[in-house]
């Protein structure tokens, strides 16, 4: 038996796995789900052991523990590390839930749960291969370790002491996050680079004093028109950010990478469809879209606040 035909075969039980995983309310930024936390973790060493990793602990962070496990085969090969988080975001607002949170409901060939998707599903998948790997093969064509804390929907706030604390167990040749978007429903996908992230508020103040509109308006200068009017000079007519020197130290897209791209054959309709945009599609072309999501640096506004 092949290992693909392994997990055809154990897809139910993997379901089953899956629905039992996402009944419990592991919610990490609220105390009250404590009792959830400590099952979802105890699960995830469980479900590792089960699965034929060895060396299965839960390691002290300070916090809500993070699970590690590895099946090591060979020195000569490489070792991979797979990260996840089995702790999950409050199901808040509660009414806006067709069935309940925390109990898997399947509809239209779809499972809904807190959580499901991010990450319990994701996180499940590597250790579900390496045990299909592990009955069918008996052993694993890499070095595997896997690392899933509880505390990645709250900041991740003893994540770093604990990488540092446990930093020889967990060296490695690669690491592979199972969090994150899948692509589309039918397209694996592996996000080899993310963009980074840089904020900041601008604060544009005008007269000493609040002023009435129907007093002083039409003569004042007015800090939110002005606001708005710095903002609108960030980016031209087509979208593209027109701040001078903004893309100076940007790497150049690798023409590999935009070859990789175009054969993506990326629909941007299909995209603004999805994302609601009405009016006309700002972009058309589906390869200059996602070299803009993906390769270029953006400028962003993330709130406009002004006025009473
Ligand atoms: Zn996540």
């Amino acid at each position: 038996m092949s290992v693909e035909n392994y997990l055809d075969e154990n897809y139910p039980a993997a379901l089953d796995d899956l629905k039992a995983f996402c009944r419990i309310p592991s919610v990490s930024t609220d105390p009250a789900f404590a009792e959830g936390i400590r099952r979802a973790a105890t699960f995830v060493a469980d479900r590792l052991h089960k699965a034929g990793f060895t060396g299965v602990e839960m390691f002290d962070s300070g916090g809500h523990p993070a699970v590690y496990g590895e099946i090591l085969s060979d020195p000569a090969l490489s070792t991979y590390l797979v990260y996840g988080h089995y702790d999950v975001q409050p199901p808040d607002p509660l009414d806006k839930w067709k069935t309940p949170p925390f109990e898997p409901d399947e509809r239209e060939g779809r499972l809904y749960a807190r959580g499901v998707s991010d990450d319990k599903g994701p996180l499940l998948i590597p250790i579900l291969v390496a045990e299909a790997f592990m009955r069918v093969e008996g052993r694993l064509p890499v070095n595997l370790k896997v690392l899933i804390e509880g505390e990645e929907e709250s900041g991740s706030p003893h994540f770093s002491p604990t990488l540092e604390k446990y930093r020889d167990k967990l060296s490695c040749d690669l690491v592979l996050s199972a969090d994150g978007a899948m692509w589309r429903p039918d397209k694996p996908s592996i996000t080899v680079a993310s963009r980074g992230l840089a904020a900041l508020d601008i604060t544009v103040t005008g007269a000493a004093k609040d002023l009435h509109s129907g007093r002083h308006g039409g003569s004042a200068p007015n800090s939110i028109a002005a606001l708005v009017a710095l903002l609108a000079s960030m980016h031209g007519p087509d979208g593209r950010v027109s701040v001078e020197g903004f893309l100076d130290g940007a790497t150049p897209p690798d023409p590999k990478i935009i070859a990789a791209i175009e054969a993506a054959q990326f629909e941007s309709a299909a995209y603004y469809r999805e994302i609601g945009v009405a009016g006309g599609d700002p972009i058309d072309d589906g390869r200059e879209l996602l070299i803009r999501q993906w390769l270029e640096p953006t400028l962003e506004f993330n709130g406009v606040w002004g006025g009473y």
